[in-house]
């Protein structure tokens, strides 16, 4: 296990504050459970106020209406005159409008060319369609979630009657959601839902084996779901297999069928087909291969101020290593990103890619607004606990995720990744939805940051958390795969817990090391992002 950078216990540290860019009249403290009015740093600021861990001091007299400025960008501006040492609360502060989406800067920052990073490989199962899995599981897809009881019911039998037989198969995953009947299907937007689902059942841990669970009468019919050019991939296998040349049918189960007369004929049925599939995928081997064929999905969740300090910009490290390495890198999370967005089109490879960019946020900002809230939803209690005043302090920790590479390219939510190198997939910052979409967009491999801590995980692929505060990677030992809080602690570089992730993702998608939430097979459930009516 991965547990090997939780420090032991703290020893009492001086007051201790983080700043991040030169031009911030605030910093955090990063004092375990905060630092106490009267407690007087080594340059002689005294604190005027209680402030809790993460949360921002004044480094200036503020007068009423001044900028609150951190990551060298506004965050809010004062309510009330705020005194040097003060602690700076949300309720102190005014957040800015969003930053409009005309006139940005478009593609102007060259980042200098990284020297490729070679050499790193891992071992993984390569697919037909030239896609590599860190997993060998077998995914039931479902139309419908009026099947989902039955398939559940299906895949505690396949687990315990089959799975044994096959050794070289990982899991046996029932892919259940709340979509598929009951829903406006012909809305413009049911493509996002009905996409997604159908690049998740693609995904390169599941080696191409697709079979499908159907109702009979539902509105999202098997068809519907995987028309036969989607299934590309399963074809040419099946061609292979029975020396057809023919396209080879969908592997439907239905119901609804006549031919099924009682429960146990269904669950028969789906067990039968499931051990075709699971004959394959025990066939398969895994192989050496570059680095380059990793995709990750980078998020975070329960941030707290130490997000933006110590987890996310290792991530970012990470991400450039990655990238250096031809892999390809998505981060998501719009309302995340939203405050940002100059600095993103300004990284952007060309203006389309930038184009792109603005197209999506306008989309959101449109979505948004249709429910009669901005960006600001995002927050939560307990990001204003760990210390985040609003969504733009919180974007601004966000987006460092994404490193410092050229962004190549644009992912649509539900669509899958056509391209390697840093992209930006858009989706909802939700844990589960960004995860979900991020699954469809092909990606073999998941880190998560944490600040407030979450024990997030998924059934379809390893998920590497990574804790931003040592107390948090102490606490929840047995949870968290990284501990990036000793950046906070003095006892680690930014680089030196980029490398340690960029070694740890080799290995975990080698299946050398298992991640704590697949130690513990804690599984959250697949949420779909549906914009589009329900009936
Ligand atoms: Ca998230």
């Amino acid at each position: 296990m991965a547990d090997s950078s939780v420090s032991p216990s703290p020893a009492v540290r001086p007051p201790h504050r983080i700043h991040m860019h030169a031009a911030d009249n605030v910093a955090i403290v990063a004092n375990d459970g905060g630092l106490k009015a009267g407690a007087a740093f080594a340059d002689g600021l005294v604190l005027v106020d209680n402030v809790p861990q993460g949360h921002k001091v004044s480094l200036t007299d503020l007068a009423e209406g001044d900028a609150v400025v951190r990551y060298n960008v506004v965050i809010g501006y004062a309510l009330k005159p705020i005194a040097r040492g003060s602690w700076v609360h949300e309720r102190l502060l005014q957040m800015p409008a969003a930053r409009e989406l005309e006139g940005l800067p478009i593609a102007t920052v060259k980042p200098p060319a990284q020297p490729p990073l070679e050499g790193y490989t891992f071992e993984g199962y390569r697919n037909l369609d030239g896609s590599v899995g860190t997993r060998n599981i077998l995914a039931i897809t479902q139309t419908v979630q009026c099947v989902a009881g039955v398939v559940d019911f299906a895949v505690q039998r396949i687990k315990a009657e089959l799975l044994p037989k096959y050794p070289n198969v990982d899991d046996v995953v029932g892919l259940s959601h709340s979509y598929g009947c009951g829903v406006a299907i012909d809305a413009p937007d049911a493509i996002i839902p009905i996409r997604t689902l159908r690049n998740i059942s693609l995904n390169p841990n599941f080696g191409g084996e697709v079979m499908v669970i159907s109702l009979g009468c539902e509105k999202l019919q098997p068809e519907r779901l995987l028309p036969p050019g989607s299934i590309a991939l399963v074809d040419e296998r099946n061609v292979a297999d029975i020396g057809e040349t023919a396209n080879a049918k969908l592997d439907v189960v239905c119901l609804q069928d006549d031919a099924h007369v009682g429960f146990m004929s269904m669950i028969d049925s789906i067990m039968r087909q499931a051990e075709e599939h699971l004959e394959r995928l025990n066939a398969r081997r895994r192989e050496t291969v570059p680095a380059s064929e990793l995709v990750v999905g980078v998020q975070c969740g329960g941030s707290d101020a130490f997000s933006g300090v110590t987890a996310n910009p290792a991530v970012g490290f990470c991400t450039d290593l990655l990238v250096r390495a031809g892999a390809t890198v998505m981060f998501s999370e719009v309302t995340e990103v939203r405050d940002g967005i100059d600095q993103l089109t300004s990284r952007a490879t060309t203006p389309e890619v930038a184009d792109a960019m603005i197209r999506e946020m306008a989309w959101y900002d449109a979505y948004l607004d249709r429910g009669r809230v901005d960006r600001s939803a995002n927050t939560t209690p307990g990001n204003k606990k760990g210390g985040l005043s609003n969504i733009v302090e919180k974007a601004m920790g966000s987006i460092v995720k994404s490193g410092s590479a050229p962004i190549s390219g644009v992912v649509s939510p539900g669509e899958k990744a056509k391209q390697k190198g840093l992209l930006y997939a858009a989706t909802p910052a939700s844990d589960f939805i960004c995860g979900t979409l991020q699954l469809a967009a092909g990606m073999n491999l998941h880190v998560f940051t944490t600040g407030r801590g979450t024990p997030y995980g998924l059934a379809e692929v390893p998920v590497i958390k990574v804790a931003t505060r040592s107390d948090l990677a102490r606490r929840w030992h047995d949870l968290m795969d990284v501990n990036a809080g000793r950046i906070a602690d003095g006892d680690a570089t930014i680089e030196d817990v980029g490398w340690e992730m960029f070694r740890l993702m080799l290995d975990v998608a080698s299946g050398r090391k298992k991640t704590w939430a697949e130690q513990w097979k804690l599984h959250n459930a697949l949420v779909l992002f549906n914009p589009a009516p329900v009936t």
